[in-house]
């Protein structure tokens, strides 16, 4: 038997002239450049006991996604990959096997990273011992291909694909009450939820998101339900972000150009323009979360945290930023890469749940349907990715892929 799958594949000089043509406009990347083919492929088999098949859904494309295919993700990824690989991490599918305690049918949303748990690792690495899979150490190691994440990994298959195959560690199965819109969200909104939480927002704090893309959007309203922050702005590029951002609760929503000034409006900030580069507040926000990751937001969000403040990083950074400001501020900066066990709350109120478990109860409560602003099918691939490259220009958060749909 045979699965078609969206394939990305090694080719050295294809993959290096997709670096070079990764910023232009979209409609390029997606064109014969890029390393991504529509394959039909040997079907993926379950890697060992704990494991099964999932027939997707509906699978998102990332912005992790689209730096890898449009070659601006760094090189440190590359031992961190196996390749050919069928991307897509953001998924909703249905099981296809019984798993463990889960029946076939059982419809699940994806846990991506492949910890010690799905690799076989009889000695779980220190990280997953303590429920941190994000942080596993031994995602190139056991009996599974390299891979820190399904959609990064040859042999398990991924979203982007009618079938690929999953370890019960990575299965979270998904209330009936949840449409499949909605439930596609679960795993970036685990990631809004974990970033929220590494901000370590103390109360009445003023927080600046930077990026209203789905992440921008989705950190923000986890701040709004997790936090207790007591402003929470927005740096919203486009029009139909600054909707979403309005709808979620944004305390304020600033354009990028105006941004350092409304942080040193709302913070009685001091703004000093350097004789070359962008301003810099003494002064500024608590806590700045950069969601987008370009070179821009980063040192944005370097220039208007207060002195001994907190920057998240949360987009994957594509470029460097000036770090002068993290030494002469004494800024704490803190990654944010992918949910595990958290800990919400404080004192006797303290509880540990799984950033998926958090992010499906806020998917629930939350008015998430529109996020998902179109779906293609796995033919349809390069519409698909200009639409997601394109996406806040042309209104829309989330695009993602119908495997069923042909
Ligand atoms: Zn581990």
């Amino acid at each position: 038997m045979t699965t078609q799958a969206l394939e990305l594949y090694r080719s050295a000089p294809r993959y290096l002239s997709a670096r070079a043509v990764g910023n232009m406009l979209p409609g390029l990347v997606s064109g014969p450049l890029a390393a991504v083919r529509l394959v039909n492929r040997k079907d993926f088999e379950p890697l060992g006991p704990g494991w099964g098949r999932v027939r997707p859904l509906l699978s998102g494309i990332c912005g992790s996604d689209l730096a890898t295919i449009s070659g601006k993700s760094s090189f440190y990824f590359s031992p961190l990959v196996s390749m050919p690989f069928v991307p897509g991490h953001e998924v909703v599918g249905e099981l296809l096997d019984d798993v463990d305690d889960l029946p076939s049918g059982t419809r699940i949303a994806l846990k991506p990273v492949l910890s010690c748990l799905a690799r076989g690792l009889a000695d779980p690495c220190e990280a997953c011992s303590a429920g941190l899979t994000g942080r596993c150490d031994r995602v190139t190691t056991g009996h599974v291909s390299a891979g820190l994440q399904t959609g990064y990994c040859a042999d398990t298959g991924g979203g982007w694909g009618k079938m690929f195959v999953a370890h019960r560690s990575q299965l979270h199965p998904v209330p009936d009450e949840l449409s499949e819109q909605r439930a596609v969200l679960i795993e970036p909104l685990s990631c809004a939820v974990h970033t929220a939480l590494r901000a370590d927002v103390e109360p009445n704090a003023d927080v600046v998101v930077i990026g209203a893309g789905t992440i921008g959007v989705l950190t923000l309203l986890a701040l709004k339900e997790l936090t207790k922050a007591g402003t929470i702005a927005i740096v919203a590029k486009h029009g139909r972000q600054r909707e979403w951002a309005g709808a979620f609760g944004a305390t304020e929503i600033v354009d990028p150009k105006e941004a350092t000034n409304a942080i040193r409006r709302n913070t009685r900030a001091i703004k000093l323009k350097p004789e070359r580069g962008a301003s810099f507040l003494l002064g500024g926000a608590d806590v700045v979360i950069d969601c987008v990751g370009s070179r821009s937001s980063l040192n944005l969000a370097l220039r208007t945290t207060r002195a001994g403040g907190r920057v998240v990083v949360s987009g994957i950074p594509t470029e460097g930023a000036d770090l002068t400001p993290l030494w002469f501020r004494e800024l704490e900066l803190v990654g944010a890469y992918t949910g595990g066990y958290e800990t919400l709350g404080t004192g006797k109120g303290k509880e540990r749940k799984h950033a998926f478990e958090i992010a499906t109860d806020l998917a629930l409560r939350n008015p998430l349907d529109g996020i998902v602003g179109a779906t293609y099918s796995l033919r349809r691939w390069r519409e698909a990715i200009d639409h997601a490259l394109g996406a806040g220009k042309l209104g829309t958060l989330k695009v993602a892929f119908d495997p069923r749909m042909d």
